[in-house]
């Protein structure tokens, strides 16, 4: 099995390698000083630790905390004389249990786990346990089960008679605190089991913060910035991942608190089990738990061999995203509950078990310099040029900052250490400094008076967060309105991209996006890499753009404010071009998903002499100005969102979206409280249908035929 994107320095250099980046950059060089090196990992990783198991602050990312302890490891084999006894790689797991709560003894510990980072890494587990079983004198195959690894907080939680009676925290492995009150006001966790519980039955499973909850925290807390900042207050530090935010979460003073934050919970082992003959197998043990009342993480998955295993690992590398929750690796148990108990387990973790680390999302790295680019339409965007560093399965060496106040709230500056995350598609973000590592006396970052590009000033107009550079001539800028008048959502002209345009423009070729259909092919031909084919392939796009539809040439025009659907309801609304011209701001703000702001925008970008010849040129250039043919057919779904979601036989994407806005209805990408229905083709996407089921959207199932679908265009109700 390939590891998806792995490099080199993922788990940290090897010791006295040189090559180090991030956290690891500090402190003593092991080459030249390993007992340095080595006391100086020892406080770091016990420093970490107080900050992760005990405030819920981590300071760093897990990826580089594995990577200290990872050196610590590799460093003490190499000089065995370093190793003491309270080396935080020879002690118990965790950290200790706060005083907040009161403690309680596990009457079987809670154990942490051994890691493959690797496939070489999970094979050799593999090997290892064969060699161990055919010691033990067992023989046969082993089955094994995967399960998903879930990023949350372990949790004991006892029902006795079937009845809860209380949660504790994993602690230092022996004694974790009690946090009963709390984890009863979470939703997933039954007050009651069902019929056939046991008289003691103690389980261990994933306390998880979802995404969606997350991200209600999130938007939360950035509304209460935006209070406490306008009120002359400090704004709290944003919630960073789910992870972490579920630990803060849980382990609060006020249980409504944790209530109010929609954690979750799923459950994937059996504790102390008293008053019943628990089931033979891991897996049989799961069953019976669901059968319960507790909720098993349906993504579990028994295999006869370690190919299933590698198969497992593979798959939801790739699929980790699709879920509604985060998982940092995938666990795999030997399945029988006697061989488990035959392999035992060592001081930390047991033997019969594996956790495969899927690639990090978060590392540091060093925030070289702070840059800003200007857009389009002069938005004047601050940058973080990093240490390329790998994170989220790419290299990373820029990141947005998105405009001052945020570089501010973040305080990062240029010579930080930083944290960065990168979560699948998302855009990669920078989090904020270590600030532990930061160089002593380093300057804040202030954001510069001039345009980098045409040296002009750079305002910030009352009440905005976002600098501009007003200059409409701003070398940026044009570069940057062409490419976009050119770009895919726009007039989706091929062959154009921002290297031709620069060089057309450097060439005094073009100057506006309507010096596109006068381009002089002649000249263009005699340019190095271009020949007859591909001069012909771009006049043949530029002619293709001019039939695009009205609302793709409004887009493209670079108007402040409007976007793709906003162009979309103002040629439903008006009509073609002429009408959008000589609309007032009043008709241009009646018109439904245009606010006022977009409409003055709109409005005074066509009152501009400068503008307004450039759209004449255009018109003179035979675009298609005409607006969209009205619908003829009934508008069953006026009004309503139907999401689509894979492929509905005998439709493409484009035009089941068509068919629902022809008959009134919106197509929007995502599902919401509002959707009216989720259209599911073949292939969907299980991040929506997630999504439909936590609102209760209803599903309309187009896997095979389109005929719920049809019904649904035409009669507008549902099955
Ligand atoms: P671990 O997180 O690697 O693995 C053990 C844990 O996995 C269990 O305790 C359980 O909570 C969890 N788990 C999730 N799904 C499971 C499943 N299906 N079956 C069994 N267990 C499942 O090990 P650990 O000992 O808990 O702690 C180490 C982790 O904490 C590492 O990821 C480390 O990076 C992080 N950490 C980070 C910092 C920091 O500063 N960022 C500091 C300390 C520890």
């Amino acid at each position: 099995m390939a590891r998806a994107g792995k490099t080199p320095d993922d788990d940290g250099p090897a010791p006295g390698s040189g090559a180090r980046t991030g956290v690891l950059a500090a402190g003593p060089d092991p080459a030249l000083d390993p007992a340095g090196r080595v006391d100086w990992l020892v406080e770091q990783v016990r420093h970490h630790d107080r900050a992760y198991y005990e405030q819920d602050a981590p300071e760093i990312p897990d990826a580089d905390y594995d990577a200290l302890l990872r050196e610590l490891r590799a460093l003490e084999a190499e000089h065995p004389d370093l190793v003491t006894p309270d080396s935080p790689t020879q002690t118990g797991v965790g950290g200790a249990p706060s005083t907040q709560f009161a403690p309680v003894e596990h009457t079987v510990p809670m154990m942490s786990l051994d890691n493959a980072m690797d496939a070489d890494e999970l094979r050799a587990w593999g090997e290892r346990t064969a060699r161990r079983l055919a010691e033990l004198g067992i023989d046969g195959p082993v089955r094994y089960v995967c399960e998903l690894k879930i990023d949350g907080l372990a949790m004991s939680i006892r029902f006795e008679d079937g009845r809860y009676v209380r949660a504790a925290t994993r602690g230092n492995g022996k004694v974790g605190e009690d946090v009963t009150a709390n984890v009863a006001g979470i939703d997933d966790v039954p007050d009651q089991l069902g019929p056939g519980a046991p008289q003691v039955l103690e389980v261990r499973g994933e306390i998880y913060l979802p995404i969606a909850s997350f991200q209600r925290l999130r938007e939360r807390t950035e509304a209460e910035n935006a209070e406490a900042v306008a009120a002359g207050r400090k704004p709290k530090p944003l919630p960073v991942n789910p992870r972490n935010a579920g630990a803060g979460s849980l382990r609060q003073k006020d249980p409504t608190v944790t209530a109010g934050r929609g954690l979750a919970f799923w459950c994937y082992q059996l504790g102390e089990v008293v008053g019943t003959e628990a089931p033979p197998s891991h897996s049989g043990a799961l069953e019976w738990l669901g059968g319960l009342g507790l909720p098993v993480n349906p993504n579990t998955q028994v295999v006869d061999d370690l190919e299933g295993v590698y198969e497992f690992c593979e798959r939801w590398t790739a699929a980790r995203h699709d879920l509604g929750y985060e998982i940092d690796g995938i666990v795999v148990k030997v399945d029988d509950l006697a061989v488990q108990q035959a392999m035992g387990a060592t001081a930390k973790a047991p033997r019969w078990a594996i956790a495969y680390k899927l690639p990090p999302e978060e590392r540091t790295t060093l925030l070289r310099d702070i840059q800003v680019s200007v857009g389009r339409t002069g938005r004047a965007t601050p940058f973080a040029v990093l240490e390329p560093v790998f994170v989220g399965g790419s290299t990373v060496g820029m990141a947005t900052l998105h405009n001052a106040d945020q570089v501010a709230l973040k305080d990062v500056r240029p010579g930080d250490t930083v944290t960065v995350r990168k979560a699948g598609d998302v855009i990669p973000e920078v989090v904020g400094p270590v600030l532990e590592l930061r160089p002593e006396g380093l300057a804040a970052w202030e954001f510069p008076a001039d345009c980098p590009s045409c040296g002009g000033p750079l305002e910030r107009a009352e009440g905005e967060v976002q600098h501009r550079c007003n200059n409409e001539a701003c070398p940026s800028r044009v570069l940057a309105r062409i490419c976009h008048f050119a770009s895919r959502g726009a007039m989706d002209i091929d062959g154009l991209g921002e290297q031709q345009v620069a060089l057309f423009l450097e060439l005094g070729l073009l100057s506006d996006v309507a010096g596109i259909y006068s381009l002089d092919m002649d000249r263009i031909r005699e340019l190095p890499g271009y020949g007859a084919l591909s001069v012909s392939n771009l006049a043949a796009a530029i002619d293709a753009s001019r039939s695009r539809p009205l609302a793709n040439l409004l887009f493209g025009l670079n108007i402040v404010h409007l976007g793709p659907s906003g162009a979309e309801a103002l040629t439903s609304a008006l009509g073609g071009l002429d009408a959008i011209r000589s609309a007032s701001v009043d008709d241009l703000a009646a018109v439904e998903g245009i606010g006022p702001v977009i409409a003055e925008s709109v409005h005074s970008f066509f009152a501009d002499p400068v503008q307004a010849e450039l759209v004449d040129r255009l018109v003179a250039a035979g675009l298609h100005v005409d607006g969209p043919e009205r619908s003829v057919l009934p508008q069953t779904l006026a009004g309503r969102a139907v999401v689509v979601t894979g492929t509905v036989p005998g439709f493409s994407r484009d035009d089941a979206e068509r068919a629902i806005k022809a008959r009134g209805g919106k197509s929007p990408g995502s599902v919401s409280k509002k959707t009216f229905a989720v259209v599911a083709g073949e292939s969907p996407g299980a991040s929506k249908l997630t999504k439909a089921q936590e609102l209760g959207v209803p599903v309309l199932d187009a896997a095979t035929s389109a005929d719920l679908f049809e019904s649904l265009l035409e009669t507008g109700a549902l099955p």
